[in-house]
């Protein structure tokens, strides 16, 4: 006999970690403690020295799956302490009780199959879940995290459940969300009026689709818009009902081997859309089809991840298009009410079901790159799991920026980013943001004692933020933008010290108080300099140019010395620029995007952010070429001169160029463009490590090459692993400056 100290670190509360721990210790026949301490767990245990060691060997095969053990450390002795049994001692201090919540969880195999098993008692139940999955933030109200605190607190057990719920050999022990038909909430389904129907509900929705019909189907996290994938009558008449012109709808899948005939899914794509967190993955189309869905070269593709879903498909339908319920730039519905209010003239049909969700929660989304997430949305099936960092940031509260909102609370080393808010100046958006913000305080148990938020004195959440620090009497840091891009790369790769930081974005505002976008930064949490940027583009009219990115074209030829004759709307717009009437001025990555996209004819105005962009990286061909590349100075700040780049655009074009090519030698133009500033970087820094951060790294034709390209002359390059590149990313970098300047 041994007794054995065994300190966890990782990510292992609240995960079920103690209930696996004391199956293993009954398995074992080990005796002993368990204890929360501020980085994980720690156990006592005594027992036969082979099976300690085997229980040790154990630990990173069988723990949970949403456990992330990081280190264990084992310290044993031959002096024994007599434990009689295993017993759960209580967390006294603060920072001891560190409660996480799950992220909800895609249904497991072992409930999949029980599913389809007609001779159980669960068979096409499409509550079915078990310790491994089903719903957990989105139900839950209030914590500690048990069934009176949830949505399920309206459905007591029935005696069947709760003998498994109590059974520690059962796969239901301790779920709280455990139910069955007998105990737990029913699906149904109503017609256009929102009039019930009697019937099967599930193959009530399922006809209606199949008939062609929009039926709103509630998940987890909120309410979908589902309907038929080959018929482009049926997205258009989607599209105009829900007021959604051009952006790319997401599509359910079956399973992978449906996303197969519409998609290049290699290994590692497979394994991410099949990964519990069910995540929608960008992947590559094959060919010019589903256009209706998407119009560019990539469609979001997610697997079911609710039993409710795999009902729906059955074995029959192969794939349905799978959009949030919500109208242009309000938060997605979540209540059978609202949907059945608001959704009315545009869904056909309801599938509803008597378990309310608690909180918001949309769907993730990411590009699948090394084998990992590359987020463009971290959401549903991550949060509100937190990103643990080098540094203890105490608790505060960064407050993020404010079209792509998101918060993010620290606690210790923990940051718990929120899931995705959307564009402030929706109020109803708002308002769930400030919701969301106290609902994580409180789950999470944090009283922020220090804010941070974007520099920009008009966004939404500065002010929010400003007028919490005022109420509450707690410290404020006003973080510039970029930097705090670059610092959350630095935190999402764990770096302290000073980089290089290459921050492409549309826009942001800057310490001059002029507008910023594509920079080349130096420095680290503490403070930056700013190296490098673009030459500014006039922005005829301001945020008009947004969607109408003709004017961007125009400014970028008439700059250039090129001709802009076949641009009716010039003579005005030359006024407005002579005379500097409402022309600000940009070095937005996203701009030059624009109006290139514009003078390449690939797509002259923009129904939504970002469309440009998008559409030119899908327009690229794979090309070696690139225009040349120069830089002028400007207030000591070495900026990109596109002048000749725009030349030679207009030049290749009127020799008959394949504008797929244009595209391309405009991204490696870009590609030399940041390998010239990052060398230049170096040689007045001396450092060696870029950071890519910023919206427009979400294009995936520069990160297939800019990393390589910069590695290939000595950088370490990091991009985002954790959190998005985009300003969902922001609060990330905005609380890690925070905290530097406070110790400053
Ligand atoms: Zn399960
Ligand atoms: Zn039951
Ligand atoms: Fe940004």
């Amino acid at each position: 006999m041994e007794r054995v100290l065994i300190h966890i670190h990782g990510i292992v509360q609240g995960v079920g970690f103690r209930p696996f721990i004391h199956k293993q210790v009954l398995h074992y026949a080990l005796r002993g403690t368990i204890k929360n301490t501020s980085s994980g767990v720690e156990l006592e245990l005594e027992g036969e020295r082979p099976e300690l060691e085997r229980f040790i060997a154990d630990l990173p095969e069988k723990a949970p799956k949403l456990a992330v053990i990081e280190r264990v450390e084992t310290d044993f002795s031959p002096e024994l302490k007599g434990f009689r049994d295993f017993q759960i001692l209580s967390s006294k201090t603060e920072a001891q009780r560190n409660t996480l919540i799950s992220p909800d969880i895609g249904i497991c195999e072992d409930c999949l199959r029980e599913l389809r098993d007609p001779s159980d008692r669960r068979y096409r139940y499409p509550f079915i879940n078990c310790t491994n999955c089903g719903p957990r933030f989105t139900i839950i109200k209030d914590v500690p995290y048990d069934r009176a605190k949830t949505s399920m607190s309206a459905f007591p057990m029935c005696p069947d459940c709760d003998r498994e719920y109590h059974n520690i050999e059962n796969r239901r022990y301790h779920a709280q969300p455990d139910c069955c038909p007998v105990c737990g909430p029913h699906v149904y389904y109503l017609d256009a009026a929102g009039e019930r129907v009697e019937g099967d509900a599930v193959e009530l929705a399922r006809a209606a689709l199949k008939e062609g019909k929009i039926v709103a189907i509630k998940g987890l996290g909120g309410m979908h818009l589902a309907c038929r994938c080959d018929d482009p009558a049926i997205a258009r008449t989607l599209r105009r009902r829900k007021q959604r012109d051009e952006k790319p709808f997401a599509i359910m899948c079956r399973d992978a081997a449906a996303a197969k005939k519409i998609c290049f899914v290699g290994a590692e794509e497979e394994k991410l859309l099949n990964s519990f967190r069910r995540p929608i993955v960008l992947l590559e189309k094959r060919g010019e089809i589903l256009t209706h869905l998407s119009e560019n070269g990539y469609v979001g593709v997610m697997l079911p991840y609710t039993p409710l879903h795999y009902l729906v498909f059955g074995d029959d339908i192969d794939m349905l298009v799978m959009t949030s319920a919500n109208l242009s730039d309000t938060p997605i519905m979540y209540r059978n009410d609202e949907a059945i209010e608001k959704l009315s003239g545009i869904a056909d049909g309801f599938l509803l079901h008597d378990r309310d969700i608690q909180t918001r929660c949309d769907d993730s989304l990411c590009f699948c790159l090394g084998g990992g997430e590359y987020f463009l949305r971290r959401s549903r099936g991550y949060v509100p799991f937190p990103v643990s960092t080098h540094e203890d940031l105490g608790m505060a509260l960064a407050c993020g920026a404010e079209q792509k909102a998101s918060f993010c609370l620290s606690k210790g080393n923990y940051v718990f980013p929120s899931q995705h808010i959307g564009d402030l100046k929706n109020i109803e958006t708002y308002e769930n943001y400030t919701r969301q913000i106290r609902h994580f305080e409180r789950l999470f148990d944090v009283r922020p004692t220090l804010l941070a938020c974007d520099l920009h004195p008009d966004y939404l959440s500065t002010t929010y933020a400003a007028e919490r620090a005022e109420e509450e009497n707690i410290p404020l840091v006003r973080v510039q933008h970029h930097h705090a891009h670059m610092a959350a790369c630095m935190a999402d790769n764990a770096l302290s010290g000073e980089v290089i930081g290459l921050v492409w974005d549309g826009v942001g505002y800057g310490t001059d108080g002029t507008s910023w976008g594509a920079e080349c930064l130096v420095g680290g949490y503490r403070g930056f300099r700013r190296e490098g940027s673009i030459r500014e583009i006039p922005l005829i009219g301001g945020d008009a140019v947004t969607k109408d990115p003709m004017r961007v074209a125009w400014a970028l030829l008439r700059e250039s010395g090129e001709s802009v004759h076949r641009f009716k709307d010039g003579p005005a717009w030359a006024f407005m620029l002579d005379n500097s009437l409402n022309c600000p001025l940009s070095s937005g990555m996203g701009r030059l995007f624009d109006g290139v996209s514009a003078i390449l004819g690939v797509k002259e105005t923009c129904s939504y952010e970002g469309q440009g962009a998008v559409l030119l990286e899908a327009a690229a061909k794979a090309d070696e070429g690139a225009y040349p590349v120069s830089f002028e100075e400007t207030d000591g700040v070495r900026r990109f001169d596109w002048r000749e780049m725009i030349r030679r655009i207009v030049r290749d074009q009127a020799d008959g160029v394949d504008r797929g090519v244009i595209a391309a030698r405009f991204h490696n133009t870009l590609v030399d463009m940041a390998v010239r500033q990052c060398v230049h970087a170096r040689e007045m820094s001396g450092l060696e490590r870029v950071v890519l951060s910023g919206g427009s790294f979400q294009n995936m034709y520069m990160m297939r090459r800019l990393p390589a390209a910069l590695e290939k002359e000595g950088f370490t390059v990091y991009r985002h692993r954790r959190v998005s590149p985009n300003d969902e990313g922001l609060s990330l970098g905005q609380i890690m400056i925070a905290k530097a300047r406070m110790e400053r």
